[in-house]
């Protein structure tokens, strides 16, 4: 691929003229143990690709509810902190596991993680900050002090702010490195400044560009307080440097531009891989890519379509949101099923949308197939068995199903922004390198003018073999990318002692 794959990070230095890395990632959800999106398939994979680079990497997280912890081989070692919580202080117990080959510590207290899903609840800004208070406190008890935190998303600004503002005379955490990875803009952790209290801050610190007054921004923290910033692509990195795509951080992120980069998201090809996944009806190579028509009539007969097999098939897994750009699919629908096609959607989220779409489904019976839970087989088999795969997103920070999607065959129809502007060659513009179908403006007219450009180039079975054939050869995997996170913490080390 001639994608950059990442902007203003610094040459890598491979071979082993530097010792390897203490890493501690920092996460509200991590793959297999609990996924809600991409950034629990980051967090349960790019430590793998580290380790393989020699890195010594582990991760801490909220252990919630429905972990299951005998499956995963949670363990109690018998190990417990104190970890204050406004005028209280909470006992609070640390379980691990190394079920995926990572050392894996994971927070368990009943009142903030004793809950059946990970974001979404009243308090959740509360539990986080507890989550972030609770994983500083943890590195005070270990025997292990890391080069670098890497800390994802706003869920966990509030430990680079305690790292920065409070902890930098604590002999065992001063030398420590921070990576803040911005995985999306749009998800913030705001709450009144009475929060500052509840985090153990006696005073509110000073104000940042971004928090306006009596508010916390989690986020905006993170940024702030990182030793370097990054995002998971670099078009959306560049993208969030605008008023347009900034929500309200453009200005904070520009005044750290010179720290912000881009790295694009790998996928776990082990994880990912059509010819040995178990869960599809029928694994294919790219030699044998006839034989996801095996796949694509499980989808069918399992969603209540109509067994067609030359009709094409397209597929969506996602969280249902503005983000994912579900409002344009709702405008085309109409005049999309004036076309020979049907459609399957996996995912839950805004109520308008569940609307909107079991609406379509009365109207085209037998043509579109709809569940709605987070359900881990049927996406591999959705990915394993649709012709097309739509993400018409707004923004796309990086994306994880076009590549999934590619890897499995199934041609993504994406529009240009972030991480899908950078990772989908369209096919039209570039014949002979294509991989799918990209289109621009953010309207139902646009993204009817890409899928009538994949629906005709379906019809020419050569060529449709050879766009699939070539997103099967793209090469996503963490290893380019696991190198360039070397590099970024290493940058981030630098800045740090300066
Ligand atoms: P985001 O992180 O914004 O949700 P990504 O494309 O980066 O979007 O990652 C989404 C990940 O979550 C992919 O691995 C996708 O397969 C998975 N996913 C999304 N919704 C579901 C669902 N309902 N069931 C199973 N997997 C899902």
């Amino acid at each position: 691929m001639s994608t950059p794959r990442s902007v203003k990070a610094e040459p890598v230095r491979s071979g082993t003229d530097r010792p390897p890395l203490k890493i501690l990632f920092i996460a509200a959800e991590c793959a297999p143990f609990i996924k809600v999106g991409g950034l629990a398939d980051v967090v349960g994979s790019l430590p793998l690709a580290l380790k393989e680079l020699g890195h010594d990497v582990r991760v801490i997280m909220p252990r919630y509810r429905p972990i299951d912890g005998k499956h995963f081989g949670l363990k109690r070692v018998d190990r417990f902190i104190e970890v204050p919580a406004g005028t209280d202080t909470r006992t609070t117990e640390i379980v691990e596991s190394t079920f995926s080959g990572v050392p894996t510590y994971f927070v368990w207290d009943e009142r903030f993680f004793g809950r059946d899903r990970v974001y979404g609840e009243p308090d959740e800004v509360m539990a986080f900050t507890f989550f972030s208070r609770a994983a500083i406190e943890f590195i005070h008890t270990l025997d292990w002090t890391p080069d670098v935190i890497h800390a994802h998303d706003w869920h966990t600004g509030c430990a680079l702010a305690q790292l920065a503002l409070r902890e930098r005379r604590d002999p065992k955490l001063k030398s420590i490195a921070t990576v803040f990875t911005i995985h999306n803009l749009l998800y913030q952790g705001l709450s009144g400044d009475a929060l500052w209290q509840f985090a153990g801050f006696t005073d509110r610190p000073r104000r940042i560009s971004g928090e306006p007054p009596g508010r916390v921004n989690w986020l905006a923290r993170g940024i702030a307080h990182a030793d370097v910033v990054n995002t998971v692509s670099p078009t959306y990195a560049a993208e969030i440097l605008t008023p347009e795509m900034g929500n309200g951080l453009d200005g904070l992120l520009s005044q750290r531009r010179g720290q912000v980069s881009g790295i694009l998201n790998g996928l776990d090809y082990a994880e990912w891989n059509p010819a040995t996944d178990t869960r599809l009806a029928a694994t294919y190579t790219a030699a044998t890519l006839k034989r996801r028509s095996i796949n694509k009539r499980a989808v069918q007969d399992q969603l209540g379509l109509k067994r067609k097999p030359r009709t094409p098939l397209i597929g969506l897994v996602t969280r249902l949101y503005d983000q994912k750009g579900l409002d344009l699919i709702v405008a085309a629908a109409d005049r999309l099923f004036e076309r020979d096609v049907q459609l399957v959607v996996l995912g839950s989220g805004d109520e308008k949308y569940h609307t909107a779409l079991a609406e379509l489904k009365a109207r085209y019976p037998g043509r579109v197939g709809l569940e709605h839970n987070f359900n881990e087989r049927l996406a591999r088999l959705i990915y394993g068995g649709s012709d097309l795969f739509l993400m018409p997103s707004h923004f796309e920070p990086c994306g994880l199903g076009q590549l999934i999607a590619m890897r499995y065959g199934s041609v993504p129809v994406v529009r240009a922004t972030g991480g899908l502007a950078d990772t989908v060659i369209d096919a039209g513009r570039a014949p002979n390198r294509g991989t799918g179908f990209v289109f621009k403006p953010a309207t139902a007219v646009g993204l009817l003018g890409a899928l009538d450009r994949a629906l005709a180039a379906y019809q020419e079975p050569d060529r449709w073999t050879a766009i699939q054939r070539r997103g099967l050869a793209a090469d996503f995997s963490w290893q380019v990318s696991a190198q360039q996170y070397v590099a970024l913490y290493q940058a981030a080390m630098k800045a740090h002692r300066k």
